[in-house]
């Protein structure tokens, strides 16, 4: 199949789009045409720089993660750069698998080698002379590309003992998962890599400090470390400028459902919920839009004002998360959508902790006895599912478990499910 569409939104003040420039121009199998479109100026920059100026730059711009928790990622480098235990490792988070996103699968089919540059330029700041990408299994012609793409740096030595001449030694070693949603939590992937079971340990110690093989580790998703490229050549300036507070720089929706123009849109941080939904066409018969994933929750489509955002969405009640935009019309029964949601959650639970190895169960277990009750009997289990969900939310170990109940609980409130 080819890469899947990755549509071009044009940012105002901008020359044109940012993350996805390359997708669908560039040849992702060439080098050549990867550095004739650009590619590798902001690895020469940042040998011009040093670390320490890379991670200030990567600071001052405000980047955060873009897997979904938005924790600053020039701190998370600084932190990582000034541990004395070594070695320290770069890790790239590829098992994308909120359900509804595959905007980090546009990148790695679309541009392979800007993630190749980008985990180039982090290993350099942080000073990790290692870096795994750690790869969703279901997704192998990310894997075709991004082995093809790393085994042409290597060969061209820009990747290896020394890379562009600089005296830095930096490779790539690419680990395919197996399925398990949870293996994209980050100590759970650690385990994963490191031959263990794929369940989270607890935090802290955060992985900057013990991380994969228990030395200090940086930890970014494929979108946050694309986002370096143009960190570099562009500056930091420019990037602050766009958007602003915890949102800054461009941002990529992955929108599904019911739209006549689903896709990967990039959109400057500020956009609303409303102008999205323009933009992929969305049906006049929305009744519901699911921001965040599985893991986020529901907003109805009139909620047009809400700033995508991680602060707007926070405001409004849900999450932006992965950058999840699915929109359900009248033609689907929510409560099947709410019961596949528990039963993805129920099976995807490692089973580690009693809250959420139990509490997903009986909320899938509750959500099906709803469906053929009414009146009180239904209101008893509505009831059931918001102590199991707030037991879920509070003693969980990891995110699984905590938000597990957030799709529920928001389609209850938000939309009057059940009522
Ligand atoms: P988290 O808030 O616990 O941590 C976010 C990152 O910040 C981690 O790398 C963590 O190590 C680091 N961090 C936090 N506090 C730190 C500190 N004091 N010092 C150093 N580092 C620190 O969140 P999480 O559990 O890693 O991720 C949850 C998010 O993952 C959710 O927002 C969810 O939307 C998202 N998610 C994404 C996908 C996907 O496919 N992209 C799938 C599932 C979940
Ligand atoms: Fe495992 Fe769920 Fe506990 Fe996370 S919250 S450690 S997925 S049992």
């Amino acid at each position: 199949a080819e890469p899947s569409a990755g549509f071009a939104v044009p940012q105002a003040g901008q020359p044109g789009l940012t993350l996805l420039r390359r997708v669908g121009v560039v040849d992702p199998r060439s080098l050549d045409d990867y550095r004739r479109h650009g590619g590798y100026a902001a690895l020469r920059r940042a040998f011009a720089m040093g670390p320490a100026r890379v991670i200030r730059e990567v600071t001052d711009a405000g980047l955060v993660g873009r897997g979904g928790a938005a924790f600053p990622t020039g701190r998370k480098w600084g932190a990582t750069a000034a541990q004395p235990d070594h070695p320290h490792y770069l890790v790239c988070n590829a098992d994308e698998s909120e359900p509804g996103t595959f905007k980090d699968r546009v990148l790695m089919e679309g541009d392979p080698y800007s993630l190749v540059e980008a985990m180039t330029i982090a290993g350099y700041a942080v000073g990790a002379h290692k870096g795994y990408l750690y790869l969703r299994g279901e997704y192998p012609r990310s894997l075709t590309l991004l082995t093809h793409a790393i085994g042409q740096a290597r060969a061209r030595g820009l990747l290896g003992d020394d890379v562009l001449g600089q005296g830095y030694a930096f490779d790539i070693e690419v680990r395919r998962g197996a399925g398990a949603y949870i293996c994209g939590e980050e100590t759970a992937l650690f385990n994963s890599i490191e031959g263990r079971r794929g369940e989270p340990r607890s935090k802290p110690p955060f992985p900057v400090e013990e991380g994969l093989f228990g030395k200090p580790t940086a930890e970014n998703n494929v979108e946050t470390l694309v986002n370096v490229l143009p960190i570099l050549q562009e500056g930091a300036e420019h990037f602050a400028s766009i958007g602003g507070g915890l949102s800054t720089g461009p941002k990529l929706f992955c929108v599904s459902g019911s739209v006549g123009r689903p896709g990967v849109y990039e959109l400057p941080f500020g956009a609303t919920l409303g102008e999205l939904l323009d933009l992929a066409q969305a049906s006049p018969r929305a009744r519901a839009v699911l921001l965040g994933g599985a893991a986020g929750g529901f907003v109805r489509p009139d909620e047009r004002n809400i700033p995508l955002t991680f602060e707007g969405t926070r405001e409004a009640g849900t999450t932006l998360g992965s950058g999840v935009v699915l929109v359900l019309d009248d033609t689907v029964a929510l409560p099947r959508v709410l019961l596949r949601i528990a039963e993805f959650f129920r099976d995807e639970s490692c089973g580690q902790c009693v809250p959420c190895r139990i509490g997903t169960v009986r909320q899938e277990e509750a959500l099906r006895r709803i469906e053929g009750r009414t009146g009180a009997a239904a209101a008893d289990d509505v009831a059931l599912l918001r102590e199991v969900g707030r037991a879920m939310r509070d003693a969980s170990i990891c995110g699984l478990g905590q938000t597990a109940w957030n799709a529920v609980e928001s389609a209850i409130d938000r939309l009057g499910a059940y009522s």
